[in-house]
């Protein structure tokens, strides 16, 4: 053939070929390719013991983002990493901080309390530095740290906290079901956005007061994370950061609240409305970390499939899912390694499978599909901050994103949930698939426990991208009881433990059928004439 009649054959297949082809029969030949042995291939692979739990930095890192870009590359996905390589590196500080002075509190008359860490309170090194702490600085505290317009709260009220120490309560005023979405927890009620906001505000120090009905776990939980390693991204020169963040369990944070002559509950009752003003301790804190620092290397794995509308194709839609897991740690009985199974070497199977059906269409996608292998979720969501941080397509052109953490293993199920159901349209547009498909899509019922910030998909809404998230759901089409038995005790006893293992016995059956369902989703995502929109009112719509 000559080149200028393969250029035009090569046209015609573009130009006429996808006009002439309906989305859903698209999208019905797509969903052919994700297949539950598909799903178990992948997930054979990234979940053997070889791999070492896919530690951040590790050799099982290194694997696993050499596995993916095979399969990208063989998918004949084209590169969308840094400079035309499948990989963008993301840089990870580890730092391991000691305590190396004790919490002390001294009052005005010259009384002073000495406190014991991990059993009274917990500190971790915020900056990069040998050394952090706290030298005498003033205690204040801040109700629940809160500045929210929308909401007209502002727990703040112009105080100047330049060099200061917060004490904060956890969690989102609940009482009123019209405010912070009643019992819903909002990011106003995560413990990190304390930290975020004090430190814009100058803060040097947060103490977030532990309880468990405002944590949704045991102080046990927090302290046996003292002395160990943290990590975060390279922090950016003018980026305002905490010298020491700190819990305190509530019995510390009475006396903290006593020795300056005030009570903890007569100050968190004034807490709960708008009202509240910060109020000085009279008090101030004194602590020391030494802290150990290393630099550790990891990438996201970035491959895409380009858009061929030429109104429409520098937009995408980027679907994410993590590659990591915690590597090697204690040992369980003889096994060390935390294969992360279910957390998230199945996701990351369906985001391959997805790549693989989307790789296959009919007709070629109007927008562009971006699939983010990303790294370090389990470290803070570093991955897919990062990526949030340095795009590789402008924030307002990404118009929605897919996340994958953990998929059904349990077998198929008529419903489906959603974390964060309601927050935009990509709802409306899932229950609208979920339910041509016989299915029905249903809100995940722990609304309390904040989902919506733990995963990946966070990282996006925070761009001001309309995300969404999906979750097994419950209603099995055979054997029920059995099966949500065996789910709730997966999650129960496997979650972040060596046996979040890979079984072979597994069934992909229920995977499978979401996944296909999310695919779905995608195209039509990536095919229809309006992008998403955030929920009127929605705590991210202002970031849009
Ligand atoms: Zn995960």
């Amino acid at each position: 053939m000559s080149r200028s009649i393969l250029a035009l054959a090569l046209l015609a297949s573009v130009t006429f070929a996808p006009a002439q082809t309906p989305l859903q029969s698209v999208i019905d030949a797509a969903e052919k390719h994700i297949t539950a042995e598909l799903l178990g291939a992948h997930l054979g692979f990234l979940a053997d013991d070889l791999l070492e739990g896919r530690g951040v930095g590790t050799r099982g890192d290194y694997l696993s983002r050499l596995y993916i870009k095979a399969v990208f590359e063989g998918l004949g996905l084209e590169a969308a990493g840094t400079d035309g390589k499948w990989e963008q590196e993301v840089p990870i500080i580890g730092i391991n901080a000691q305590v190396s002075r004790k919490l002390t509190a001294k009052a005005k008359d010259g009384r002073s309390l000495s406190f014991t860490a991990p059993r009274d309170y917990t500190a971790f090194a915020g900056r990069v530095d040998n050394v952090t702490e706290w030298k005498n600085a003033e205690l204040v505290f801040i109700g629940y740290g809160i500045d929210a317009p929308e909401q007209e709260w502002d727990d703040y009220k112009g105080v100047d906290l330049a060099g200061k120490v917060v004490l904060v309560m956890n969690n989102d005023p609940s009482d009123d079901p019209k405010l912070f979405a009643g019992k819903t927890r909002l990011y106003y009620g995560r413990w990190s956005y304390k930290y975020e906001e004090a430190a814009r505000r100058g803060a040097i120090g947060v103490i977030v007061i532990h309880t468990t009905p405002s944590a949704g776990y045991p102080f046990q939980v927090i302290q046996t994370g003292q002395g160990q390693e943290r990590f975060w991204l390279p922090f950016a020169k003018i980026e305002k950061t905490l010298a020491i963040r700190s819990w305190c369990s509530e019995d510390a944070a009475r006396s903290l609240a006593a020795l300056g002559g005030h009570d903890l509950d007569e100050l968190r009752s004034k807490a709960e409305t708008r009202a509240f003003r910060p109020v000085p301790l009279g008090v101030t804190v004194d602590v020391a970390t030494t802290n150990t620092v290393r630099i550790i290397k990891s990438a996201n794995v970035l491959g895409k499939i380009p858009g061929t509308d030429p109104g429409l194709r520098d937009e995408a839609v980027v679907v994410t899912a993590h590659f990591d897991h915690l590597g090697k740690g204690r040992p369980v009985g003889d096994d060390d390694v935390y294969n992360g199974a279910l957390d998230n070497a199945s996701g990351m199977s369906a985001l391959l499978a997805l790549a693989k059906a989307c790789a296959n269409l009919d007709a070629p996608p109007r927008r562009t599909i971006l699939f983010a292998a990303v790294t370090a979720e389990e470290s803070g969501l570093l991955g897919s901050l990062y990526y949030a941080r340095n795009p590789t397509i402008p924030p307002k052109k990404i118009i929605a994103n897919y996340n994958i953490d953990g998929i059904n293993i349990w077998g198929p199920t008529k419903d489906i949930a959603m974390i964060g159901y309601g927050k935009n349209s990509l709802t409306d547009l899932a229950a609208a698939v979920a339910k041509r498909r016989g299915r029905v899509l249903v809100a995940n019922p722990e609304t309390d426990k904040g989902y919506f910030y733990r995963s990946d998909h966070f990282s996006f809404a925070r761009i001001g991208v309309p995300s969404a998230y999906f979750k097994a759901g419950n209603d099995f089409h055979e054997r029920g009881d059995v099966r949500r038995r065996i789910k709730l005790s997966y999650t129960g006893t496997r979650y972040h433990q060596p046996s979040d293992e890979y079984d072979a016995r597994w069934n992909l059956e229920g995977g499978a059928l979401d996944t296909r369902l999310l695919l779905e989703c995608l195209l039509r995502t990536v095919a229809d004439d309006d992008p998403p929109t955030w929920t009127p009112g929605d705590e991210f719509e202002k970031l849009r």
